[in-house]
């Protein structure tokens, strides 16, 4: 068989076993990545394998050997861009997928290549280890109208955080950080997904359980948005938008976080928890409660507020005492 005819067949098969499940729309869908480490590149991989046809990657940094133990690289990549890696590994699941590679931080990326990437966006994926591009692209999904999801890993992968946010349909990122209070009471102050995982020293199981979790809500979220009936995997996000649910967070190990208190008398419970946690507009949030005062591309620069800054200051300040160098 010639290697055309046997690609050809590789695309006619490949979504076999995924029938009925995700719309065939996928891949026209285009999905930018910002930041392609363990969480970002096994998204990637994840969504490619599940029919995405389009993706812009946007990282400054180049794949090291210690990101081979829970990325999708290879020692061929070592020393090379991690855009243009994981461009290389989509593009080998199926040729026909696209993909464009920025190597370049998103706040130094060219303006006009940004308003091109962003306006024809399907889904924007948040997987920075910088809170700054986190927040920023909160605003452009806001400005852009666009959807976003933001992962977040915390210390050692002790656990992990999926945040939703749809413009006019929930609430957004900055909604959300600076803490965390369920409906039923429980609070914490300092908790907030920045995507953090500066070179810490975590399982990859534990990485891939929170990414997984991402995969699954992700391609949930671009079933219910494509409006094609037939895609039943919309259905396990859209009840969520109902009762303002937006925020998945999940514990890899015992007694982590809010779940001791959360699930305080539950019968059984050890890990792998998860909790869906409510999320309501604030009225003052500076991404989503009026209209932005100028474009984030234009302006490039974040003003974060006294609560976010106040919590972005102890999160760094925690970091720092427990995180080696170099990015996951
Ligand atoms: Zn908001």
């Amino acid at each position: 068989m010639s290697t055309a005819a046997a690609q050809s067949v590789v695309s006619e098969d490949r979504f076999a076993r995924l029938k009925g499940f995700l719309p065939r729309s996928l891949a026209s869908a285009h999905i930018v990545i910002v930041g392609a480490g363990s969480v970002g590149s096994q998204l990637a991989d994840g969504l490619a394998r599940a029919g995405v046809g389009h993706f812009t990657i946007i990282d400054p940094d180049k794949v090291e050997p210690a990101n081979l133990s829970r990325t999708v690289y290879r020692a061929a990549d070592v020393g090379k861009d991690k855009a243009s890696s994981l461009a290389g590994n989509l593009k080998a699941i199926d040729t026909a997928i696209e993909v464009e590679a920025l190597a370049s931080k998103l706040q130094d990326t060219k303006k006009d290549l940004l308003k091109r990437v962003f306006a024809s966006a399907d889904l924007i994926i948040g997987a920075a280890d910088d809170v700054v591009a986190q927040i920023l692209l909160n605003r452009i999904s806001q400005r852009y109208h666009k959807p976003a999801m933001f992962v977040g890993i915390y210390a050692r992968a002790a656990g992990g955080e999926v945040a939703l946010s749809v413009p006019g349909l929930s609430a957004c990122f900055e909604c959300y950080v600076g803490g965390v209070r369920t409906d039923n009471g429980v609070e914490r102050k300092i908790n907030y997904g920045t995507g953090r995982l500066d070179g810490e020293v975590a399982l990859g199981s534990d990485i891939q359980h929170v990414t997984s979790g991402a995969l699954k809500i992700g391609l949930s979220l671009l079933s219910a948005l494509s409006g094609d009936p037939e895609a039943k995997a919309g259905a396990f996000v859209l009840p969520l938008f109902v009762t303002k649910q937006t925020v998945a967070l999940f514990g890899m190990e015992p007694q982590f976080f809010l779940f001791p208190e959360l699930l305080r008398g539950a019968y059984a419970q050890y890990a792998f928890q998860s909790a869906w946690l409510t999320v309501h507009r604030k009225h003052n949030c500076p991404a989503c409660s009026g209209p932005l005062a100028e474009d984030p591309i234009d302006a490039m620069a974040v003003s974060i507020s006294k609560d976010t800054r106040a919590g972005l200051r102890n999160q760094i300040a925690g970091k720092k005492k427990e995180t080696a160098n170099g990015n996951d």
